[in-house]
């Protein structure tokens, strides 16, 4: 659902009615028609990979706990341990990796609107060392929708498939997905 512009709405008796037909897709769109793309997020969210945005990232908190892995610049691996009710924003170009425990974490996120030559990548680290394993990038030139995000989805059944590529050349640890 796209909800209009002006149309003011109760989050919580958003997720009320709809938490029992959210259906597979973690993600949906709340508003898109704007200079801001702006989601909710309903766990569990366990997925290993990273994302790397084109822009800032605000993210709140509504329901429940969000364990927020991220790395710096300097390749430092860190989490956020995010409790209900806090918000925060993240600076473009940080890998980030949030991950939902169960399906009472709810965030809400606003991202800047993709522009035409924006590309995004997603990263997959080593668990153990912060290896990079893999990467896989695209041009986005449309705001994310209700639809899977092919990318994230085939290059983990890429790395399912090949337990090499899983495989950190540093440590030795094998990445295990889901
Ligand atoms: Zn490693």
């Amino acid at each position: 659902m796209h909800i209009p512009f002006l149309h003011n709405f109760n989050l919580e008796e958003y997720f009320r009615s709809n938490a029992s037909d959210w259906g597979p897709r973690p993600v949906r769109v709340i508003w898109e028609s704007s200079d801001y793309v702006t989601l909710l997020v309903r766990g569990p969210t366990s997925g290993k990979e990273f994302h790397v945005g084109r822009g800032d990232e605000i993210f709140y908190q509504v329901r429940g706990e969000l364990n927020f892995h991220y790395v710096t610049a300097e390749g430092q691996r860190k989490l956020i341990q995010v409790k209900q009710g806090e918000s925060f924003l993240l600076p473009a170009g940080m890998p980030h990796s949030p991950r939902r425990p169960n399906d009472s974490s709810w965030t809400f996120v606003v991202e800047r609107r993709p522009r035409p030559d924006d590309e995004d990548y997603w990263i997959w680290f080593c668990e153990r060392c912060n290896n990079k394993l893999y990467e896989s990038s695209r041009r986005i030139g449309a705001a994310p929708s209700n639809q899977p995000n092919t990318i994230v989805r085939d290059a983990a059944s890429a790395l399912r498939a090949d337990e090499k590529l899983r495989t950190c050349t540093r440590c030795g640890d094998v990445l295990a997905l889901d």
